[in-house]
């Protein structure tokens, strides 16, 4: 996106991957009819992203979820549909009276934010109840970073909720404040995928960048030559060759990234290898219709760490978008492991599909095994906002500034979605043509 960005502004640029195909995680795969995602199974349609397939000449194969598919999640055995309004949560049974109590407190009142960091897990206490982050929380949280709300950081995670509390002492007031204060038509929040899954944006980004991209190439060493520019060793299983480059974008996950940076100065390693990844494991698993005694209606579901269960949730693909699955089958993908479950990971892939149908048979009444079944395993799939977060990407970004040249975009950034790394880069692409 970053280089795309570049090249447009009439940069002459390299896109330098490792890997034989552009795109990182974001993988669609079509196999016996099952188009799968691999890694992001949809996007949120942010304006930017809008505006960037239109751009890019696909936004005729953008696909859009039915915008009111329930989510469930799961409390007692049962798939509960989650409140999707102020007044739905007020009646819903998901939550008790002292949670919607506290709701209405945060309406009313004012509070402040403590001073120093906070966890997802110590806010939502703080601020409403137990009840909610086990039941609703907790499982969106696993939801977006696979992640440990005990250790995950408000302030760093979901920073609209802090800033929320800290300019109004109210969520609720707050957001309504920041939803009035923007610019330009309400923007309605949408679910996305292409016709063809996620990598058409990839794809399309690829074809407009040409020769720019040079594939199966290591960035293995960065050198800063007396006159300011870098010199860069890319290694390919054939050869090893230097380009030189006035600027230099890491969009590389941290390791990698703190490995490269090492090079130039010892400082940054500390600041980048103690941040955390979550594994997960990507379960899609095909099922003939008539087999299924759910109806299926809907997004898919969570589930709370306390109903005991290894999964953190499920994907309803077939009934969000269309061609995800051949006639009369289903295609369910689940996630398992996240950093409340690391060894999920270790376990083999045969054993995770085993897992997951005996999981989600009793759930939605499956009642044969799976036709169809494909794991993807991410041992650094999602980065981990914790506590501190802030901190570090502060003392980074000053160690960054003492190298004019050097840039970083990436989902360690600004968020994990799809749309918050498109805002990343091209962010990141602005500060490039400052100094251009
Ligand atoms: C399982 C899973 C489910 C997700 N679900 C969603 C979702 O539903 N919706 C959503 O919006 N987001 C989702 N996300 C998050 C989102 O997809 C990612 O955060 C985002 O795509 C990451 O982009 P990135 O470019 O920062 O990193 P990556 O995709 O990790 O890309 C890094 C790239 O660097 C390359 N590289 C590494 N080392 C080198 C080197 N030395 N030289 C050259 N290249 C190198 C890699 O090959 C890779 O292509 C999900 C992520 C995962 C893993």
């Amino acid at each position: 996106m970053c280089a795309y960005a570049l090249q447009k502004a009439g940069v002459e640029v390299l896109l330098v991957e490792a890997s034989p195909r552009s795109g990182g995680v974001i993988n669609s795969v079509t196999r016996d009819g099952f188009l799968l995602e691999l890694g992001p199974q949809s996007f949120s349609g942010t304006s930017q992203l809008r505006g960037l397939c239109a751009e890019l000449g696909i936004a005729d194969q953008l696909l859009e979820a039915p915008p009111k598919a329930p989510r469930y999640v799961l409390i007692d055995g049962e798939l509960m549909p989650v409140p999707m309004s102020p007044p739905a949560f007020f009646t819903s049974k998901l939550i008790n009276g002292s949670t919607k109590w506290a709701l209405a407190r945060d309406i009313f009142g004012k509070t402040t934010p403590p001073d120093g960091d906070e966890s997802v897990g110590a806010f939502v206490r703080r601020k409403f109840s137990d009840q909610l982050l086990d039941r609703l929380v907790g499982p969106f949280v696993s939801g977006v970073y696979a992640g440990d709300p005990e250790k995950l950081s408000i302030r760093s995670a979901f920073p609209m909720l802090y800033e929320a509390e800290k300019a109004s002492g109210s969520i609720v007031r707050g957001m309504f404040r920041v939803a009035k204060k923007k610019k330009g038509p309400r923007e309605r929040p949408t679910l996305n995928t292409f016709r063809e899954g996620n990598e058409t944006l990839v794809r399309a980004l690829s074809a407009k960048l040409g020769n720019a991209v040079l594939t199966q190439n290591n960035m293995a060493k960065i050198y800063k030559q007396s006159d300011g520019t870098f010199e860069v060793t890319l290694e390919s299983s054939r050869n090893s060759e230097s380009v030189l480059a006035k600027s230099v974008i890491f969009a590389t996950p941290t390791q990698v990234t703190a490995n490269l940076l090492s090079q130039l100065d010892g400082s940054f390693e500390p600041l980048l290898t103690p941040l955390e990844y979550a594994a997960v494991a990507v379960v899609s698993l095909g099922y003939r219709k008539s087999e299924v005694g759910h109806s299926l209606d809907g997004f898919g579901f969570l589930v709370p760490r306390s109903a005991g269960l290894r999964i953190l949730g499920t994907v309803w693909n077939s009934s969000l978008f269309p061609g995800r699955a051949p006639d009369g089958q289903a295609l369910l993908t689940t996630f398992v492991g996240g950093a409340t479950d690391p060894s999920a990971v270790k376990l083999s892939g045969e054993e995770l599909s085993n897992l997951v149908h005996s999981e989600i048979a009793p759930l939605l009444a499956i009642k044969s095994n799976p036709a169809f079944c494909n794991v993807t395993m991410w041992p650094r799939a999602l980065p981990q906002y914790n506590l501190g977060h802030g901190e570090r990407l502060a003392s980074l970004a000053k160690s960054i500034s003492r190298f004019p040249g050097i840039f970083l975009t990436g989902n360690y950034l600004r968020g994990p979605a799809i749309g918050s790394c498109v805002e990343q880069a091209f962010a990141t692409a602005e500060e490039v043509l400052k100094g251009v």
